[in-house]
């Protein structure tokens, strides 16, 4: 008998070898997640060796589109039209629709942010194109696939070029490499503030398209009242440089006052907070860091009084530098933290803002301006 080890058929599922990220604009500016997402979908496409194009719905969207190819994309797709002027389901998922139908061979993967309209728009598209998504993604890669399951014979076969759409599972103990090689588009969803985007280039050359928007009677079910821009101006976590956040250890909701002023101790900061403090009522939601609240990757993040859990640990460990402060030498936030303050943070804190006011703290100043520069 021979030992050779027969080589599995390549299986090519058909493909533009195009990447698609579907933009989103907020308040006529590009939200940074579409950016982040070109970051992430030139590699792919390089991986590819195929394109990366980006879609931008709305009304009056200016410059905007070239904004895009600054950021990576080879081709912008526009449905600028009165009717797109605020998101809605139907409308947006009426001209993605006929705009992804469109192509001879399907684009290769389709990604969108994991915000309110992306978790919104996504599981549609999915579901009319027939294809698989995973949601809520904090890496992305290209590889092939081995596909030896006997039970599936007529699939049994080696699938280069599948997306490998990574996220966390299991309480976010481990990381799942999730695939769907069977049909093009492979999709995915990914978290805002993860992926790094390009330097910005003025002088990179794309294609700006214009999609047509032929909505039907039935895509006007849903009447907008309002739009309200944001709950809270003051809370603005994703664009935020450093962010000082607060846990349990602050023991009461005022804590949170120590927390800001040290927040307000430098420039473009922001506050933020783990669940328990969340949950307990001393801060609203939108201030959670985490698993269930949102994703940073401020360049300074300074933790006080938590722990370090692993559902807190996700939402904020891209982050540039990690300073710690908590009384318990041994907690798992020191295990990630790049500095360290053991000690009562009702003592710390107060020295610390004292230092920052008085410009003493030259040399964890110069570190973090080493980091914004
Ligand atoms: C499905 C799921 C999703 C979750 N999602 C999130 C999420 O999105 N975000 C999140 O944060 N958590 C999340 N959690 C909760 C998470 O597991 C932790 O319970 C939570 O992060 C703990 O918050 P904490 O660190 O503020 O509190 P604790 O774990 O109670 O830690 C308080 C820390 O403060 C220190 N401390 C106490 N007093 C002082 C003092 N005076 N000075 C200095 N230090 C002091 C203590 O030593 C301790 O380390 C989730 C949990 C689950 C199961």
């Amino acid at each position: 008998m021979s030992n050779e080890i027969k080589k599995l058929p390549e299986i090519i599922t058909p493909s533009n070898k195009e990447v698609i990220i579907i933009g989103e604009v907020d308040n006529g500016e590009v939200k940074p997640v579409t950016i982040e997402l070109l970051g992430a979908g030139r590699d792919l496409a390089n991986k590819l060796s195929g394109i990366l194009s980006c879609t931008l719905c709305g009304f009056n969207l200016g410059d905007l589109p070239k904004k895009l190819i600054s950021y990576g994309a080879d081709i912008v797709y526009v449905a600028d039209d009165p009717l797109l002027k605020n998101y809605q389901t139907l409308t947006y998922r009426r001209v993605l629709i006929d705009f992804l139908s469109g192509f001879t061979l399907p684009p290769h993967i389709v990604l969108l942010g994991s915000t309110t309209t992306g978790r919104d728009l996504a599981p549609r598209l999915a579901a009319y194109f027939e294809t698989g998504l995973t949601a809520d993604c904090t890496e992305l890669d290209i590889g092939p696939y081995e596909h030896t399951n006997k039970m599936d014979p007529e699939k049994v076969g080696l699938y280069p070029g599948c997306l490998y759409a990574i996220r966390p599972s299991f309480g976010e103990s481990l990381k799942a490499r999730i695939l769907g090689p069977w049909k093009n588009p492979q999709m995915a969803t990914v978290r805002p503030g993860i992926m790094l985007p390009l330097q910005i280039d003025n002088n990179r050359k794309g294609e700006i398209k214009k999609l047509s928007v032929n909505l039907h009677p039935e895509d006007y079910r849903s009447e907008l009242i309002e739009v309200v821009h944001k709950i809270n101006k003051s809370v603005n976590l994703a664009e935020a440089d450093v962010i000082v956040s607060g846990g349990f250890g602050l023991g009461r909701a005022e804590g949170f006052e120590l927390i800001k002023e040290l927040a307000d101790c430098f420039e473009n900061s922001a506050t933020g907070a783990s669940r328990k403090v969340v949950d307990t009522g001393w801060i609203p939601y939108q201030y959670q860091i985490g698993q269930t609240g949102k994703t940073v990757r401020p360049k300074v993040y300074i933790a006080c009084g938590i722990s370090g859990a692993i559902q807190h640990r996700v939402g904020m460990s891209k982050s540039g530098l990690i300073i710690a402060i908590n009384k318990d030498p041994d907690a798992p936030v020191f295990k990630f933290a790049h500095h360290g303050i053991v000690g009562d943070l009702y003592q710390i804190i107060p020295e610390l803002i004292k230092q920052f006011k008085s410009n003493k703290l030259q040399l964890i100043k110069k570190e973090e301006e080493k980091l914004i520069a």
